[in-house]
C-alpha cells in the first residue's frame, strides 16, 4: 500500500483521492481550506455543468492540448463520468448544446456525493493547511512542508491545487509557481473564459438581458473572428455568455497595441440585410399607428430596441407611418451589426479559467507523472489544457484526477 497524498480538494483532487482509495491506497487531501469544492459550488451560476455529452472528437475540438488529454479521456470519460455521479444517486439532465447538470440544479449536489465517497473511503483531510514547497532527493519527491511548518511524508504525491482565477476560492496560482521551482516549465498564466468591458454605457441599461440566436463578429485594424450562432449576455458595464467567454482568450491577444477592438452583433444572422428590411418595411405598413419601439420590439427585446432606437438617434415616440426610408435603413444596418467598442477582456482572477500552467511536455500523458520528478502526479486546471464553456473544464478536471490517482495507486 502506498502512502498518497493529494494537494488541492478541488474536482480534480477528489476524484484523485476517490480512485486511489477506491484502489485501497492510504490517501490523503491536504485543502488550504475548511471545506472542499469551493469553486465548484461556484460552477454553472451554481447549478455545476459537470460535463458535456457530445463525442470524443468535438470534445477534443473544444479543448487546448487536447492530444495530451487523450490518455486521461481512455480511462475516464464523460460516459464514465456520468455513470459515476447516476450510480451513486445524483440523477442528471442534459441541456442546449450537450451540457449536462444535475436535475437537482445545485452544484452542491455534486460536491455531496464527492464528500460521501471521501467518507466512504475514510480518506484522510487535512483542513486549512496550506503546501508552501516539495522538496525532491535523487529526482524522487519526498517531502511536503506546509504553512504550520510541519512536513508530511508520502510515496506518491499528486498536485491538484488549481488556477489562478477567482483566488477567493483557493486556487491562486501557488501550487503552479512551487512546480515551476521544482524545474518544471510553466506556460504564463493567462485569463481563459473571461467576459469583455464595453466602451459604451449601453451594457448598464441591458444588464441581466441574454440576446439569443445572435452572430457576434470581433475585429480590429488587423484581426477578425466570427462567432458560431449563440447568446450574449450583458453584464454591468460589459458583455459575458458562451460566445464572449469562449472567443475571449483571442480576442484578449488583440490588445496591447494601439489598435482598437469592437464587436458587432448580428441579431439576425439566418437573414440578409434585403430580407430583414422587407420584413421590417411589412411591419410598419402593418401598424402605422404604432410608435416605432413598440413595432421594435415585435423582432427582439424590449430593452434592446430601446438601445437601438437610442443608437440610431431616432425619438423611440416616432409613429410606424412617420419612419423615413433612411432611418429604416439605419435601423436594419444596426439590427445586422450593432457596434460597440471593447477595452479590455477581464483579469486573471476574475476569468472563469486559467490558461497556461504546467507544460504538457514535461508530463506523461498516460499515467500524468512528472517526466522530471518521479512520484509527482498532476491533474486539473492547473496543468496547461483547457476547454471551452459547456462542462469541458469540469470534465477535464474529474479524468486527470481520475488517471493521476489510478497511476499513483498501480505504479
Ligand atoms: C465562476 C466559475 C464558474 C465555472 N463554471 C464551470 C462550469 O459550469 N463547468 C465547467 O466545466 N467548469 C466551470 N468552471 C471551471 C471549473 O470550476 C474549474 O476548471 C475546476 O474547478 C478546476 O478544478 P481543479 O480541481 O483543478 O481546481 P480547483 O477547483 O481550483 O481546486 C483547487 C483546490 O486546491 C486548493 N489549493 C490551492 N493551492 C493550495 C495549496 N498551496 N495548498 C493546499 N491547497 C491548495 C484550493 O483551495 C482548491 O480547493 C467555472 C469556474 C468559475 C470560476
Amino acid at each position: 500500500m502506498n502512502k498518497i497524498l493529494i494537494i488541492g480538494g478541488g474536482p480534480a483532487g477528489m476524484m484523485a483521492a476517490i480512485r486511489a482509495a477506491e484502489l485501497k491506497q492510504d490517501v490523503t487531501i491536504v485543502e488550504k481550506n475548511n471545506s472542499l469544492g469551493r469553486k465548484l459550488l461556484l460552477t454553472g451560476n451554481g447549478r455545476c455543468n459537470l460535463t458535456n455529452a457530445c463525442d470524443l472528437n468535438s470534445f477534443l475540438e473544444s479543448c487546448s492540448n487536447n492530444d495530451f488529454l487523450r490518455g486521461a479521456f481512455k480511462h475516464f470519460f464523460n460516459r464514465e463520468l456520468m455513470a459515476f455521479f447516476e450510480s451513486r444517486g445524483l440523477k442528471l439532465k442534459m441541456e442546449e448544446n450537450n451540457r449536462v447538470f444535475p436535475v437537482t440544479d445545485r452544484a452542491q449536489s455534486v460536491l455531496e456525493i464527492l464528500q460521501k465517497e471521501t467518507a466512504k473511503y475514510k480518506i484522510n483531510v487535512l483542513y486549512g493547511l496550506n503546501i508552501k514547497e516539495l522538496l525532491v532527493k535523487n529526482e524522487k519527491v519526498s517531502d511536503v512542508f506546509l504553512s504550520d511548518g510541519k512536513t508530511l511524508l508520502a510515496d506518491k504525491i499528486i498536485l491538484a491545487t488549481g488556477g489562478a482565477s477567482y483566488p477567493s476560492t483557493g486556487s491562486n496560482g501557488e501550487g503552479i509557481r512551487i512546480v515551476g521551482r521544482l524545474g518544471h516549465e510553466i506556460i504564463p498564466l493567462r485569463a481563459g473564459l473571461a467576459s469583455m468591458e464595453i466602451k459604451e454605457a449601453y451594457p448598464k441599461a441591458l444588464e441581466g438581458l441574454t440576446l439569443q440566436k445572435i452572430r457576434l463578429r470581433f475585429h480590429s485594424d488587423k484581426n477578425e473572428i466570427y462567432s458560431p450562432v449563440g447568446d450574449i449576455l450583458f453584464t454591468k458595464n460589459g458583455i459575458s455568455g458562451p460566445l464572449v467567454l469562449s472567443l475571449s482568450g483571442k480576442v484578449g491577444g488583440w490588445f496591447g497595441g494601439s489598435q482598437k477592438v469592437f464587436i458587432d452583433i448580428d441579431l439576425k444572422p439566418e437573414s440578409d440585410q434585403a430580407k430583414i428590411d422587407s420584413e421590417f418595411l411589412a411591419l410598419l405598413q402593418a401598424n402605422p399607428k404604432k410608435q416605432i419601439k413598440n413595432v421594435l420590439q415585435l423582432l427582439m427585446p424590449d430593452r434592446f430596441a430601446a438601445v437601438l432606437i437610442d443608437a440610431a438617434k431616432i425619438p423611440g415616440n416616432k409613429l410606424a407611418s412617420q419612419i423615413s426610408r433612411k432611418e429604416r435603413t439605419e435601423l436594419v444596418s444596426l439590427i445586422k451589426g450593432f457596434r460597440m467598442e471593447i477595452l479590455k477582456t477581464a483579469p486573471i482572477d476574475k476569468a472563469m479559467i486559467t490558461c497556461g500552467g504546467v507544460s504538457t511536455r514535461e508530463i506523461n500523458p498516460l499515467t500524468m507523472e512528472s517526466k522530471i520528478v518521479r512520484g509527482l502526479y498532476f491533474a486539473g486546471e492547473m496543468i496547461d489544457v483547457d476547454g471551452d464553456s459547456g462542462g469541458f473544464n469540469l470534465q477535464i478536471a474529474f479524468s486527470t484526477g481520475y488517471l493521476a490517482g489510478q497511476s499513483a495507486a498501480s505504479e
